[in-house]
This record gives structure tokens, sequence and C-alpha cells, in this order.
């Protein structure tokens, strides 16, 4: 069994944990460890069983404790070379217990950590070497995570074409941005393509990804100034249904955990009925089946 938790997210902090066979990676730490230790034992999420944390990239908000939590648990963080260089390469310093492992996550490579393979794709943001990141776990399952980018690229369609839950940011309401009092210069950047996804343009992408197996969907990153949980899912979950999604959708929380949610389970057996019987159909995103096999 898999199961996702995201301990947090927003501006001002983001983590998700991945557990799979008894083994727990973090995507991201953007809190402080000993936050990062509260929320996961306020959720039950065993941390002893943490095999690594992985970063989509160096800003506070996602790498917050990773290097401290690393060292103290005795794990590598995975990230991008540039992530890496941007935080200072603490794995040649020593940091109490011992020097950090780093493990480089590449866009368009593959890196294996316990029972998971990761794979990342770089994205557009204002830092050195962000990514968006695939986690695949020995049972099949598969999620993405994918926060800060002002666009979708093909590169992460493509990452993200055969899915069994998304964690995935919807930043801002496209009206509430316009009249949050924010200078105009500060808009363009969130609305850039270098910045952040709208409630809309996340509809549109996950509208565009959805195949029979993706059964979870996670809303994340949400402006706490331009954004609410109930736009977000408003705006969002639609799109989804229209194009047949009947799995769940959540609003991720900066303040509070999400409780576990079970990912992947059925889906395969789903995914394989729903496959034959979408054989043919115009409606249905011919393309995004095609890599299943
Ligand atoms: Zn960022
Ligand atoms: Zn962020």
């Amino acid at each position: 069994m898999t199961t996702i938790t995201v301990l947090g997210s927003g501006s001002r902090g983001n983590a998700v944990a991945i557990e799979s066979d008894g083994q727990v990676l973090l995507v991201d730490a953007g809190f402080s460890s000993k936050e990062l230790r509260a929320r996961a034992e306020a959720v039950g999420l065993d941390l002893t069983g943490l095999c690594g944390i992985a970063l989509t990239h160096e800003h506070q908000d996602h790498a917050r404790g990773a290097v401290r939590l690393a060292n103290q648990c005795g794990v590598p963080v995975l990230a991008s070379p540039g992530t890496w260089s941007a935080l200072g390469r603490p794995g040649k310093r020593s940091h109490g217990r011992g020097q950090i492992g780093f493990a480089p996550l590449r866009s368009g490579g593959r890196t294996e950590c316990g029972p998971f393979t990761l794979a990342g794709c770089a994205i557009l943001h204002d830092a050195l070497e962000p990514l968006a990141l695939t986690v695949t776990a020995r049972d099949g399952t598969a999620v993405g995570v994918a926060f800060d980018f002002g666009r979708p690229t093909q590169g992460l369609r493509f990452l993200f074409r055969t899915l069994h839950a998304v964690v995935v940011e919807s930043n801002y309401d496209e009206v509430l941005l316009r009249t949050s009092g924010y200078p105009v210069s500060v808009q363009h950047r969130i609305a850039g393509s270098g910045g952040h996804l709208s409630n809309r343009a996340t509809a549109q992408f996950l509208g565009d990804l959805f195949q029979p197996a993706l059964g979870t969907v996670v809303l994340a990153h949400l402006s706490q100034q331009c954004n609410s949980p109930e736009v977000a899912r408003q705006t969002v979950e639609p799109i989804l249904r229209s194009r047949g999604f009947r799995g769940t959708v959540h609003v991720a929380e900066q303040d509070h955990p999400l409780p576990t949610l079970r990912v992947g389970n059925g889906a395969q057996a789903r995914l394989q009925t729903e496959f034959e019987w979408s054989d043919g159909r115009s409606d249905r995103p011919e393309l995004l089946f095609r890599p299943l096999g």
C-alpha cells in the first residue's frame, strides 16, 4: 500500500510524505525539522522509516528543514545539482552526526531511494534548477508533485501522464489577484511564466492530464491573499469531473496536515477496465493512454 500525507502547503512551508513498504520519502521539507516531526506525529506518520528527502527547489518554503532533518535521521537529500549548490552544498560540511548524503536528481533522469524511483522534469520558476517530481513505489503507484511553476511544459505533461495521485499547486484566483492590492509589477511576477499557476490554469492542466488511473488530486500551495480552498476547488473540480474523473479532490492547508490518503489501490484494475471501455472513443485523450502499455 502506498499513502501520501501532505504535512502542510503554502508560501510559509511545504512538505509531502509518501509512504510505501514501511518507508517514507519526504518531497520538500519547508518547515523546521521540529515542526516537520510535530506534524508527522500529529497524523501518526512514523519518520523512523524515513529513507530520503527530495527537494523541488531551494526556496525556504520548500527546503527550510531539509538539511537538519536529513542530518538527524541520517538520510540523503535528493535534489538537482543546482538546488544543492544553492543550499551551499551542505554535504561538504560536517553537521553534527556526520556528512549529509546527496543524491542528484536530474531533469529526464531517474534516481532510486528505498522502495521509490524518482523522476524529475525541469519547470519554469525563479530558482536555480527547479524540478517537478514523480515518485513511483514498488507496487507501481505513481505520485506527481509540482509546486511553483508559471505554466506547464510539454515535458511536465509527459512526466505526469500516468499518475495515480498528484499534488499540484493551485496558487491564485485571477480575479482575487487583480483586486488584491498587490502592485502591478508583483501581480505580473506571480502570473508570469516563472511565477505561479492560477486555479484556472491548474484546472486546465489537470483536465489535460486526466486518465482513469488518476484517483487522487491534492490542490496545494494556495495563496492566502489571492485564493481560498472553496474558490480553488470550485474552479478545478468541475473541469476534472467533466473529463470523467471519479476520484477525490483535496485542498492542502498551510497550518495543518491533511489526513493520510491511500493512493493507487484498485486503480490498476480500474485503469485496465476503463482503458478497454474507452477504446476508440474520440472524446478521450488517446495520447495519454499509449505510454501505459
Ligand atoms: Zn519557489
Ligand atoms: Zn513555494
